[in-house]
């Protein structure tokens, strides 16, 4: 294949990418996916939401799963601020098909799996191939991408449609400004693993527990299979670098801030490297532009308290996969062709955007929430599974508000640019 062929060029292998790469490939496009690391890669963000299932059963990917032997997933719980550890919400209880049953997965097996199935239905994945530049014609369309291997060599792509899925190096919104925080979500995340750590018993042996350091921030404990935890603080920079920058102190000393998670942690032994990222939360000014479509943490990142990420790339990756391949069937790749798909996947995010931000308000919390209003739980769970593309919210969140106020959901993200005639971005 001559690098001026292509159909689609994808930036980056990860789930978002590679279900855009996969969908396509499987409708006959010619997709070439241009990864900058050596596959597979290590990466953070195991905890899967049950609505994730869908576009896996898509990609034809799901029995493997089970397969490959991913802790099976139940149920989420919060321990709240003072202690107290939530019923658990059983997804089964709400949803009884087979998307209730969800999985924590290690990041490397189950990206490379994704990038597999893209290969297995034509898709060519190159990896160490980093996109240094868009290019673009003369009206400012993007028509390829410039990009550098590993050993320093330069080459040019070309292609009808670019997706952007380089996830947080968001390679689009960083080259063209189109990058916003959202300034009340910004935090700093350390993590790390423990093998023989406590599991809960039963079912509850693959649960995601959330736990509050009482009004400070959260940890994450997430089990996985061969009998290794997740485990992960999330907080305010302030907070976490008060006295110490180095992370393994730091996680010891926010440990001893919570019983439930210094008493899970207490049998286990620390393996590995403490982690650190900065956590601001993003969205691109725009989700497309003439030839250029942005998909998973390209687009948006939230703060991943309630496990959006993948779920969110995994249903971008397929709804921008879909609006492309209609695109490509018209011969349009101009922006306007992106218009809902941008929508659909804003109006998504922003029902996480509201329930996250409740978290992290300190008179709210979800058992007083449910006390309150026990005919919601149905329907809060409907959002902590990710069934968050369907308008039927409106109530819980005018329930929330009794309890604290929202954010009003931002102008932007669902528009689409016209991009200048800049080459090279
Ligand atoms: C601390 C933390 C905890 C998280 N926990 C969870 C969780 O429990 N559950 C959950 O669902 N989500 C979680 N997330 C979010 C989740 O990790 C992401 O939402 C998800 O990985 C997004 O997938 P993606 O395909 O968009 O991007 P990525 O998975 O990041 O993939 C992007 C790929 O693009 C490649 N790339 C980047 N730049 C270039 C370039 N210039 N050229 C070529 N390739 C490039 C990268 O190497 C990478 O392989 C967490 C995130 C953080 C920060």
């Amino acid at each position: 294949m001559s690098d001026s062929n292509w159909d689609v060029v994808v930036i980056g292998a990860g789930p978002a990418g590679a279900t855009a790469a996969a969908l396509l490939a499987e409708k006959g496009r010619k997709v070439l996916v241009l990864e900058k690391e050596k596959f597979p890669r290590y990466h953070v963000g195991e905890s899967m939401m049950p609505y994730c299932w869908f576009t896996l059963d898509r990609l034809g990917i799901v029995d493997k799963m089970d397969q490959i032997g991913f802790q099976q997933k139940h149920s989420v719980q919060f321990v709240s601020r003072d202690g107290q550890v939530s019923k658990p919400f059983y997804f089964f209880e709400h949803d009884e098909r087979a998307s209730a049953v969800t999985w924590q997965v290690e990041r490397m097996e189950f990206d490379q799996m994704i990038v597999d199935r893209a290969v297995e239905l034509g898709a060519e994945v190159q990896d160490e191939q980093k996109v240094t530049q868009l290019i673009k014609d003369d009206a400012g369309a993007v028509i390829g991408v410039s990009v550098e291997n590993s050993a320093g060599e330069k080459r040019d792509v070309f292609a009808k449609i670019v997706i952007d899925g380089s996830g947080r190096d968001a390679v689009v919104a960083s080259k063209e400004k189109w990058r916003n925080r959202d300034p009340a979500l910004n935090k700093i995340a350390i993590w790390t693993y423990y093998d023989g750590a406590m599991r809960d018993p039963g079912l509850d042996a693959g649960s995601t527990t959330v736990a509050y350091i009482p009004g400070k921030g959260w940890f994450w404990y997430i089990p996985m299979r061969n009998n290794r935890v997740s485990v992960g603080l999330v907080a305010d920079r302030d907070y976490l670098y008060r006295d110490s920058r180095d992370p393994g102190e730091i996680f010891e000393r926010e440990i001893l801030e919570n019983a439930w998670i210094k008493e899970h942690l207490e049998p286990g032994k620390q393996v590995g490297q403490y982690w650190v990222t900065g956590e601001y939360s993003y969205r691109a000014n725009y989700c497309a532009g003439d030839g250029v479509v942005l998909v998973g943490d390209a687009f948006a990142f939230l703060d991943p308290v309630f496990s959006s990420g993948v779920f969110l790339a995994l249903k971008s990756g397929e709804l921008a996969a879909d609006a492309i391949e209609m695109a490509l069937e018209k011969g349009d790749a101009s922006a306007a062709q992106f218009e809902h798909y941008g929508k659909d996947v804003c109006l998504a995010i922003e029902r996480m955007r509201k329930i996250v931000y409740a978290f992290y308000h300190p008179e709210f919390n979800f058992g007083k929430l449910v006390k309150k209003h026990p005919h919601l739980r149905p329907i809060l769970t409907d959002l902590l599974i990710g069934d968050v593309f369907v308008d039927k919210f409106e109530e819980l969140f005018a329930a929330v508000r009794e309890i604290c106020d929202l954010p009003t959901e931002l102008d932007y993200g669902f528009r689409v640019a016209d991009l200048e005639a800049t080459a090279g971005g």
